[in-house]
């Protein structure tokens, strides 16, 4: 991956100079350690990404638009309200691989879950099951747990785990795609996450939705953790439907409106059972407000409510950005920077759990640690940002928009420090 590969603070320099796209971090704020006045080095893009130094002027200019249009600025240009999604469908359709009809902007991530799955969790005394990750993310699992419950199932029996072999912490694609053909004719929907936010685990998504839509289940992925980390393909590899926030690697802020995906061959199913507001009417005849509805084809059609303009806002600040740097480039850079951080971190007694083939992770690296909290503690005294999932599971992520390699090999010698200390 380097040629000529020095552990040196002067390679490091090197690797940043040659990297182009190293400005983009000049276009977000670090955060201040608040003992010293410093800014911190921020490895925990996976959980918070950084506020984009044009967020600010994204919201106040809405905020403005508030102040001096009142209502009318739903339709007044540039960017009425009313369709202010319009230009923003496109960025991240891009980001998931997907066409700007099939995604939507709306809601949290587990609203907008249990919204899609109303129409596409419909089991049957046959086909009742929901097949997850082992170790997914709480509010998935919450989710699926009540989905089942709410359709009169026995959650217990209903929601199936795909867990790694005995000693491992990662799941084979051979074994899940063993567990689909077993077990596929009672599954009635895949949830899977497409990276585990855990260990960072990039599953391999193309042969198991095949395997999973070839076995007749409907494929949900959670791309929480994918969005803005790592290259999709929802519409090519033809997932049924997909959710994801745009708080984590997407740097849109806290609670920021999250993000779906409705494949386009369900564009035209109107007979699909959901639930129904005025967003999802058909946006040419939204405001003569007819009695009865006539859905929106595609995403859109699962709309609810109109848009939280301030929090697309603050997304469209980050989008522009991802635009311009391209999320094929960014990908390049952040296969870089965590093979540069394993390198440096070569010979350290540390149990990675990320995997260590670069197509099978994204920015994230996570290793078990006898102590995750002190060790967190102290990369915080050091003023470096990680974090920690209860209870041995130490996590950082780079994010090729705003981390150099400069700061992760400075978050190398911390380690190093930590190891070499009497
Ligand atoms: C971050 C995350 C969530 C968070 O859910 P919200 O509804 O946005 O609070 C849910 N699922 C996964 C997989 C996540 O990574």
């Amino acid at each position: 991956m380097f040629l000529n590969f020095r552990p040196d603070e002067t390679f490091a320099r090197e690797l940043d100079r040659a990297d182009e796209l190293a400005d983009f971090r000049t276009h977000f704020h670090f955060p201040v350690n608040p003992a010293t006045g410093k800014l911190q080095l921020y490895f925990c893009g996976h959980s918070l990404g950084l506020q984009p130094v044009a967020a600010r002027q994204a919201v106040l200019t809405e905020l403005d638009r508030w102040a001096s249009l009142g209502v009318a600025g739903h339709f007044t240009p540039p960017h009425p309200w009313a369709d202010y999604d319009a230009d923003l469908r496109p960025l991240v359709a891009e980001l998931v691989g997907a066409q700007p009809d099939e995604v939507a902007l709306a809601n949290g991530l587990t609203v907008n879950l249990h919204l899609l799955l109303a129409s596409f969790y419909r089991p049957t005394r046959e086909r009742f099951k929901i097949l997850m990750e082992a170790r997914a993310f709480p509010s998935d699992r919450y989710a699926a747990l009540s989905q089942a419950a709410f359709h009169g199932f026995d959650p217990r029996e209903a929601v199936v785990e795909m867990r790694p072999r005995p000693g491992e912490d990662l799941l084979r694609t051979e074994d899940m795609l063993e567990q689909l053909e077993r077990e596929g004719d009672q599954v009635a929907l895949l949830l899977l996450g497409a990276v585990n936010y855990a260990t960072g685990q990039f599953f391999e998504l193309a042969p198991l939705v095949a395997q999973a839509r070839a076995k007749g289940c409907v494929v949900c992925i959670d791309a929480a953790h994918a969005i803005g980390n790592v290259p999709l393909a929802l519409h090519d590899w033809d997932v049924d439907c997909a959710v994801w926030c745009h708080y984590k690697y997407v740097n849109a802020g806290p609670g920021a409106v999250g993000g779906y995906f409705v494949h386009a061959r369900h564009a035209q199913r109107f007979d699909l059972p959901r639930f129904v507001g005025w967003w999802g009417h058909r946006a040419d005849t939204r405001f003569l407000m007819p009695d009865t509805y006539e859905l929106a084809a595609g995403a859109a059609g699962w709309q609810l409510s109109n848009l939280p303009i301030l929090s697309l806002a603050a997304l469209r600040a980050s989008l522009d950005l991802f635009h311009r740097a391209r999320m094929a480039r960014l990908r390049a850079k952040a296969v870089r920077l965590t093979a540069y951080a394993l390198a440096l971190l070569d010979g350290l007694p540390l149990q990675l759990i990320t995997p260590r083939d670069p197509a099978a992770r994204g920015g994230q690296l996570s290793w078990r640690v006898p102590e995750a909290r002190p060790l967190a503690a102290w990369f915080q005294e050091q003023g470096m940002i990680v974090d920690v999932r209860e209870p041995d599971i130490l996590r950082m992520a780079v994010a090729p928009l705003y981390t150099s390699f400069h700061d992760v090999w400075q978050l190398a010698q911390v380690w190093r420090a930590r190891f070499t200390r009497t």
